[in-house]
């Protein structure tokens, strides 16, 4: 086998130095320099092993070894280098690094026309311009100019703008878009991000399907009166609505299915005095699942909890949706084809695993056949410095990958 762990290491250590916070995890916010110095590592690697890279209309980098042209058809595998703030070094790396292995395995074996187009998309994680998969969205072309001309960041630049000197041009993110004909398919390798596959001891599964998302803010408007000579039945309390709220929206996901999870993150109580009954509290809801029936189901159960719990307070409530992503059944051939891959090289066979978190493979799969590959986190830590993943866990993603590419 071709693929090298140590490479694999090497890359991931080295992009990993490119943090804003050294010594407290990743931080690579999109169009940074740190992001910036992360994809020209990558941009690096790949000319020395004779590919060709471009960079995207949306500033989301494309290679392909020099042999192959841009007009034939080839695999996609890519993933992204921004990051939370003081996140892990595996997160979206482990699927950057894995292609570019690949490339290299194939430059070393004379396969310079190996059918492989590597891709690191711009802003996936959302936590610099507001909306996650930004980069891979502009490119599939759900988010053109407008929605790239409103996000802006905490320095109040625009997508457009701020993106300017890494590769973006407004003038053709509506031109520059996925080209079906050109892709045999698309699989990301990504960091599971959950403890089943590590708790398990299995170390890579093969992901059939995207969780969809419903995102909500709910607010909850009561009466904020004196703390010492209300009586409790008088009292129209906004906060003990939200945490009557919070506790059914926790007991209501698994009542869904198995797979179901709900989260309050976010809460802002006003006038957050001691002396106060809370007035009015906003809220956020995520929920997720992997079965667009169960995520219809869930919205209306979601609906009436709010209407519910809050006029049996006497609480006036508003509900609003912030985001509705659709649950996407990822391609049954691609899967299978990586399940024979597995199994050709000793790996398989795999274990079929539903994505909770979103991926720019989530974005790409309505426009190309579309598969993930899982490695096992340790423990299930994420977004946090602590999250490791085995390089030889990485490098078996890798070997699949291998299999099915070189067919
Ligand atoms: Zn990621």
């Amino acid at each position: 086998m071709p693929i090298r762990i140590g490479r694999i290491q090497r890359d991931i250590e080295a992009i990993a130095a490119f943090t804003a916070t050294p010594g407290e995890g990743a931080t690579r916010p999109t169009f940074s320099a740190e992001w910036r110095a992360a994809r020209d590592y990558v941009a690096d690697q790949l000319h020395a092993c004779g590919c060709e890279v471009r960079i995207d209309a949306a500033a989301n980098l494309h290679a392909r070894p020099a042999g192959l042209s841009w007009d034939e058809p080839a695999w996609l595998s890519g993933s992204h280098v921004d990051t939370v703030p003081n996140g892990g070094d595996f997160d979206g790396v482990v699927g950057v690094v894995v292609p570019l292995e690949l490339l290299r395995a194939a430059a070393e074996e004379g396969r310079g026309n190996l059918p492989l187009e590597l891709a690191v998309f711009a802003e996936e994680e959302g936590t610099t311009f507001g909306l996650g998969m930004l980069g891979s969205r502009a490119w599939a072309g759900t988010t053109g100019f407008l929605a790239l001309s409103i996000a802006h960041n905490a320095a109040g630049e625009s997508y457009l703008r701020a993106g300017q000197p890494h590769g973006v041009r407004a003038e053709d993110i509506a031109a520059e878009t996925v080209q079906r004909g050109r892709y045999l398919g698309m699989v990301e390798v990504h960091i599971e991000q959950g403890a089943s596959l590590w708790r398990s001891g299995e170390r890579v599964a093969i992901v059939d399907a995207i969780a969809g998302r419903r995102q909500y803010r709910a607010r909850l408007q009561g009466h904020a009166n004196h703390a010492g000579s209300t009586s409790m039945p008088d009292r129209k309390d906004a906060l003990a609505c939200a945490a009557e709220l919070i506790l059914a929206l926790e007991a209501l996901a698994p009542e869904l299915s198995p797979r179901a999870v709900a989260t309050v993150g976010e809460i802002a109580c006003r006038p957050n005095a001691i002396n106060v009954i809370p007035g009015e509290v906003d809220l956020s809801i995520d929920f997720r699942d992997p079965d667009n029936a169960v995520l219809d189901e869930g919205h209306r159960r979601i609906e009436a909890l709010v209407t519910e719990t809050a006029a049996r307070r006497g609480v006036i409530s508003l509900l609003d949706w912030s985001e509705a992503l659709p649950a996407e059944a990822l391609d049954v051939a691609i899967c299978e084809r990586l399940q024979a891959a597995a199994e050709r090289i000793g790996l398989g066979p795999l274990r079929r695993a539903a994505s909770g978190a979103l991926h720019d493979a989530a974005i790409l799969a309505p426009y190309i056949p579309t598969a993930m590959l899982f490695v096992a986190s340790r423990d299930g830590i994420s977004h946090n410095p602590a999250e490791l993943s085995r390089f030889e866990d990485i490098a078996a993603a890798a070997e699949v990958l291998w299999e099915l590419v070189k067919e």
